[in-house]
């Protein structure tokens, strides 16, 4: 009972009314492993425990404090620290977490965009992405193009005087190909339009855009950020002054990230380097294996030599990823073959510790007509895999055994 209300006035004397307990170590100029595991922890001033404590509270002092506190103004302790560990791996001046990937990319778009402009977008979007400018931009007025191919050139050919922002994803879902990075940046400061990707699938392990001249970068942190299938989440990294006017524009529409959820996926990106260096590695022995068998028709992986872009992945990343896709020839039953993986499981998602398997047609890309999916390259017989930490030796087995008929 002593013990108790000692505790008790020690938390009321020294941490009521200051914000000590979210004070985050400063580790710059650390590497990039380092940073995964300590930057923007949250210091356990009370017990001095190793991890960063979890703060719940919806409810904070509102006079006499520096800032004002509460979950949906983005700034509660655990994710508004965990937002400068995202931060320092994307070489950003800030960032910002939100409850989804498209909580921070719609939460970007409406921030950058205003009625009357206009934005070009590179075609073979995320689904979910292209079902936001399609269904939500008409009605605030504001245009958009997609383009046809995903050269700097396609996009250069839709720019128009109310032209406001372009917008790219590389690796694209579901064919692995890549945009000149450093290509788009330059062409947009030229033309004084922002610049924006979603580097969910390369992760900044891979790719920093913004060293290549970016303005934002957007994560689904559903995808490697968590990693383990178990957490939705969101982040945008850029310039301190974009980063706050996206954040006051979700303070009013909402979507701030849950603090458990946070908390949760501070644990995650601990191993975000260690995972990815994996998953790259896996990715790479399992393409080298499809791209040598007789059943395979095609594999899109930017780490083969045979990727038509492999020059210009090789330029911008520094690895290819744990994501690709290959076609089964006609002579494999597609089902068959499915049905015959074990370890591989079936999965809408990807980036997990865990290997997947997708088969677009049936899926993602369902709602499009078979022509529709043929003009953008995606056949019935085209499976996307995302590549997990399990022994490669293993998948390469199962992928062989499943193959064999
Ligand atoms: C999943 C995903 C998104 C959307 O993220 P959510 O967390 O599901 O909202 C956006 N972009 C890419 C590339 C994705 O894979």
């Amino acid at each position: 009972m002593y013990f108790y209300k000692s505790k008790v006035s020690f938390v009321m004397t020294t941490e009521a009314n200051n914000h000590k307990s979210t004070e985050m170590k400063a580790i710059k100029g650390k590497q990039e492993k380092t940073i995964c595991v300590h930057e923007g922890e949250v210091t356990d001033t009370q017990f001095k425990g190793a991890v960063s404590p979890l703060f719940l509270s919806t409810s904070y002092p509102y006079e006499d404090v520096d800032e004002k506190r509460y979950p949906r103004y983005l700034n509660s302790p655990n994710p508004q620290n965990l937002a400068r560990k995202v931060a320092a791996l994307e070489n950003a001046e800030d960032a910002l977490m939100l409850s989804s990937g498209m909580a921070a990319i719609s939460n970007t778009i409406l921030t950058i965009m205003k009625p009357g402009e206009h934005i070009v977008l590179q075609n073979q979007l995320y689904g979910g992405t292209a079902h936001f400018i399609t269904e939500e931009l008409k009605a605030l007025n504001i245009a958009f193009d997609f383009t046809d191919g995903l050269d700097v050139t396609d996009l250069e050919r839709l720019i128009r005087p109310d032209t406001k922002a372009i917008y790219i994803e590389t690796p694209s879902n579901p064919l692995l190909q890549i945009v000149d990075i450093a290509g788009v940046a330059t062409f947009a400061q030229n033309n004084g339009l922002t610049s924006i990707i979603d580097n969910t699938f390369a992760t900044p392990i891979n790719q920093k855009p913004i060293d290549l001249g970016i303005d934002i970068v957007l994560h689904s942190a559903t995808k490697y950020f968590g990693g383990h299938s178990d957490i939705t989440a969101g982040a945008v990294a850029g310039k301190a002054a974009t980063i706050e006017r996206i954040s006051n524009k979700a303070i009013n529409l909402g979507g701030n990230l849950a603090d458990f959820t946070a908390w949760l996926l501070e644990r995650s990106m601990k191993t975000l380097s260690l995972r990815v260096h994996q998953q790259n590695q896996n990715a790479q022995q399992v393409a080298d294996f499809l791209e040598g068998h007789q059943k395979i028709e095609k594999v899109n992986y930017p780490g083969l030599v045979s990727h038509p872009q492999h020059k210009l992945a090789k330029r911008q990343m520094k690895g290819f990823g744990g994501m690709m896709s290959f076609e089964l020839k006609k002579d494999v039953n597609v089902q068959d073959f499915l049905s015959k993986l074990n370890l591989i499981k079936d999965s809408m998602s990807l980036a997990g510790v865990e290997s997947t398997i997708l088969l677009p047609s049936k899926t993602s890309h369902s709602l499009l007509t078979t022509e529709e999916r043929q003009a953008q390259g995606i056949s019935e017989r085209l499976l996307r895999f995302s590549c997990g930490i399990e022994d490669a030796d293993d998948l390469i087995e199962e992928l062989e055994n499943a193959l064999h008929t």
